[in-house]
């Protein structure tokens, strides 16, 4: 168990290493950042951050001096920079980001644990592109294989018509099918050093253009009846992955059950809920893990849930929602910027009254 006072690294400095860091500080951890330049959020609450490139090979070391343990918010992380941690701080395992950062090897790893996912095809040229449309067919998207996220990197294709207007984007890819989903969900878990696994329950995600827009609970019979089984191959990814913190995957509720669609190896957008809905957040529970400490109960405590994400602009206005009735738990995480289709802030409401 890691003594209070001790320090946690985080690589990368978005809202979810701003919100790591805020439940570690409740711990009486410090935190310190590591990110190249940019609009780095997670330094406003760390004690100290360094702001290098992920290639910076003295800075990394001097930052991983300074750490009892390391672990990241942003799985696009270059393996390089994991690599050069030092093994036994870094929790979750590198061998997660492995697997995570590349679709196709996110796929085959998970449906090694009996997860159905879309047809999907490597696309690595022209020729591998015109293969898939024909194999697969239309409606599809291609999406890079690596370093995608919020629908960047994606191209839908609705026909054979669309197909003709686009191009191989000459790195590598995944053509898929369509999944005609009737709902959307993700199971959150949290694996400690002992292995032991807890779950939160999976609220309902409702996404637009590829990102994510609000998560509901509950979520629905149709993501309930379906829970079970997707857990089951999250427990047996986490297993597998000898995984020490929160992972998420994420899944399409269709009429014949659950369809994996990606995972993410850290606390997720889809869990923001937690903070004020759960016993205990995603986000404390990640520290729990890592830090070795017991894990903290995840049962949730409201009867409806809603948590919606604010977009680009809408952020300047957020401010008016707190005088709404229903005490909604507004967070802005601070970017200097409010680009649109940027996540902001969220918000999340609770009630314990059924919606
Ligand atoms: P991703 O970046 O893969 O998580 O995709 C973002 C969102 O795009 C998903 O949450 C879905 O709403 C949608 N999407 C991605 N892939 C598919 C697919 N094969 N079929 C249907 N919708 C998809």
């Amino acid at each position: 168990m890691l003594a209070p006072g001790s320090t946690i690294g985080i690589l990368g400095g978005g809202q979810l290493g701003r919100m790591i860091a805020v439940a570690a500080s409740q711990l009486g951890y410090r935190c310190i950042g590591y990110a190249p330049k940019g609009d780095n959020v997670a330094a406003d609450v760390s004690s100290d951050f360094f702001e290098n490139g992920w290639g910076d090979k003295d800075a990394l070391a001097a930052f991983a001096s300074q750490c009892d343990v390391v672990t990241w918010e942003f799985e696009n992380v270059p393996l390089a920079t994991v690599a050069a941690i030092p093994d036994d701080l870094l929790a979750p395992a590198a061998k997660s980001l492995e697997v995570a950062q590349d679709r196709l090897n996110e796929k085959s790893f998970v449906e090694g644990f009996g997860a159905t996912c879309a047809p999907y095809m490597r696309v690595e040229s022209d020729h591998d592109f015109a293969q898939a449309l024909d194999r697969i067919g239309t409606p599809g998207i291609l999406k890079t294989a690596r370093d995608g996220y919020d629908g960047k990197g994606q191209w839908r294709i609705a026909n054979n018509h669309e197909a003709s207007g686009v191009r191989f984007p000459g790195r590598p890819c995944v053509y898929e099918g369509l999944v005609a989903f009737e709902a959307e969900f993700s199971v959150i878990l949290v694996r400690a050093q002992d292995g032991e696994i807890r779950f939160w329950d999976s609220s309902a995600n409702r996404h637009s253009g590829g990102m994510l827009v609000e998560s509901v609970l509950p979520a629905g019979e149709l993501i309930e009846s379906q829970i079970a089984d997707a857990r089951v191959i999250a427990g047996q990814v986490a297993e597998a992955l000898r995984y020490v913190g929160v992972l998420t995957l994420e899944f399409f509720a269709t009429k014949t059950g659950p369809v994996f669609n990606e995972m993410a190896p850290r606390v997720h957008n889809s869990g923001h809920w937690t903070i004020e809905g759960a016993a205990t957040s995603q986000f404390e529970n990640h520290i729990r893990a890592i830090c070795g400490l017991p894990l903290g109960e995840t049962s949730t405590r409201f009867a409806s849930i809603n948590m919606r994400n604010i977009v680009g602009e809408d952020a300047l206005e957020a401010h008016t929602m707190l005088s709404e009735p229903g005490e909604p738990h507004l967070h802005l995480y601070g970017k200097r910027e409010a680009r649109d289709g940027r996540k902001m802030g969220h918000v999340t409401r609770v009630s314990h009254e059924a919606s």
